[in-house]
């Protein structure tokens, strides 16, 4: 398999990929306790500095020990077997709370784990933690969430990106060789970008749902982020796949994501996207990463072409009307009775049940997931439904037909993952509309339901990663996979972690 060619020592656990840890641990030259113990021993060090995560598992080594004894008695054959994952705390899991990094659920233990979860479980991963994200994953910069921020390890005056941030920074800092997080509108792919990894927003369905609590259901993807583009096909090969408890989930048959990483890129068509270039808000050293990128595909055989999303621009409004319309709907269901935070009166006693509903959801959600419930329900409202949101449908088909006519002309697109590299911690918090900015090149594969893969392109002077997306047509990871692979071979980009000083 060509992904476990690279031949590295086992000294430096964190310069390997997931992949080859595991092969490692297969075949015996290292155990997945001594793996798990040397980025728990990294977490001790660097979690204080970072804050990426928002509960760590205690019972990550006793994990481990039972992944090398079904390892070592051949009940496990996964590729990630006895490897250490870190989960977005938006994913349900049994055995650790789930607060999606809001006080609405800071007490909440869910009943039962995400299937993605479950999977990644039965195939012998070693759960170390829960990561931070801004509240219910609305946002872009994890500032929001309940037990505040989380730091990027590039420079910590900086933000992590979001809202996947405590996946993105967790990686950065050496302290785990994988992260599951979500993705609605950018949420793995850009704060991949500001940490300087790899993140993978697969097709919608591609992965169940079940399990992941909904921010825009008809958006939301679980997608994985790593150091190595051989960890994501590695991830997305054991989570993939129809699942009954997900009637929105496809029925394709799973894709050994792994096998194909070596299929050429001779002769491929790939489109750089017109408007996304062009626009002027774009950061130059970004643009400049497009460009080396062009080159460096060139060199592997592709073909470069110029490529129209002409709805570009609705792109952002268009995502801002369909999500907290959604989420307005999804989160309906914390109203202090069924869910998480309850407020009574205000001496404790009881109250009627409006006035408890009222104070348990005003006091329950911070600002943000206020203001996406607010326009989501006035987007909803009798009189402006088919002014906005109805509205909002007929543009989101127009972009997903925009894609559609791209992908009749090439394999893939080529563009930015943000318009900058890392903004500052507070920069943004009392813009609403500057963050929602920064999402300008990632809603669109949500909007078209396709797969979008984010892939680091070095470091600007200032020492901050910069990055390029991918996108491919729908189920088209296999592709997109490959050829973000053969990039990495080809020493576009080398993995790094940070110092964290
Ligand atoms: N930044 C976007 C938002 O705030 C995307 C979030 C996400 O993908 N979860 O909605």
């Amino acid at each position: 398999m060509a992904a476990c060619c690279r031949k590295l020592s086992i000294m430096n656990i964190e310069e390997q990929s997931a992949v080859d840890l595991g092969r490692r641990i297969a075949s015996g030259e290292v155990s997945s306790r001594e793996v798990t113990q040397h980025y728990l021993d990294r977490i001790a060090e660097r979690e204080p500095a970072v804050a990426a995560f928002t509960n760590l598992a205690d019972d990550a080594v006793t994990t481990a020990e039972q992944a090398d004894q079904q390892i070592a008695s051949g009940q496990l054959r996964s590729p990630l077997a006895g490897v250490p994952v870190s989960i977005k705390d938006l994913l349900c899991t049994a055995s650790l709370p789930t607060t999606c990094g809001s006080r609405m659920l800071r007490e909440f233990h869910a009943p039962y784990t995400a299937t993605a979860v479950q999977k990644l479980l039965d195939a012998g991963l070693v759960v170390v933690g829960k990561t931070n994200m801004d509240e219910f994953a609305m946002g872009g910069s994890t500032e929001t969430g309940d037990g505040g921020a989380t730091h990027n390890p590039w420079d910590r005056q900086r933000t992590a990106g979001g809202s996947s941030g405590g996946a993105a920074a967790a990686l950065a800092a050496g302290m785990v060789p994988l992260s599951i997080g979500s993705d609605t509108g950018g949420s793995v792919r850009q704060p991949a970008a500001f940490c300087g990894v790899c993140g993978l927003k697969p097709t919608y369905g591609r992965i169940s749902r079940y399990g992941l609590v909904a921010f825009a259901s008809s958006l939301d993807q679980i997608g994985t982020l790593a150091h190595y583009v051989e960890d994501l096909a590695a991830s997305l090969q054991i989570m993939a796949g129809h699942d009954p408890r997900d009637s929105t989930s496809l029925p394709d048959p799973t894709t050994e994501y792994l096998a194909h990483l070596d299929q050429p890129v001779q002769g491929l068509k790939v489109g750089v996207i017109r408007e996304h270039i062009d626009n002027p808000g774009l950061d130059a050293d970004i643009r400049d990463g497009v460009i080396r990128a062009q080159q460096a595909l060139q060199e592997l055989g592709a073909e470069i072409v110029e490529v129209h999303l002409p709805h570009t621009s609705h792109a952002v409004p268009t995502y801002y009307v369909i999500a907290p319309s959604e989420a307005s709907g999804n989160l309906s269901r914390y109203d202090g009775v069924h869910y998480g935070f309850r407020q009574l009166g205000d001496s404790g006693a009881a109250a009627p049940l409006d006035a408890m509903i009222s104070r348990s959801r005003s006091q329950g959600f911070g600002p943000e997931v206020k203001r996406r419930i607010m326009l989501g329900t006035f987007a909803l409202s009798a009189g402006y439904y088919d002014a906005y949101y109805k509205k909002a449908l007929q543009v989101r088909r127009l972009i997903a037909q925009d894609y559609g006519a791209a992908f009749e002309q090439v394999d893939l697109l080529l563009g930015p993952v943000t318009p900058t590299p890392a903004f500052g911690l507070g920069e943004k918090l009392d813009d609403p509309v500057q963050m929602y900015l920064q999402d300008l090149y990632t809603v669109g594969a949500n909007l078209a339901g396709i797969p979008a893969l984010s892939l680091p392109a070095g470091f600007n002077e200032q020492g901050l990663p910069l990055a390029i997306q991918l996108q491919g047509p729908a189920l088209g990871e296999a592709r997109l996979l490959s050829v973000a692979y053969q990039l990495q071979q080809q020493h576009f980009f080398e993995p790094r972690i940070a110092e964290c000083s």
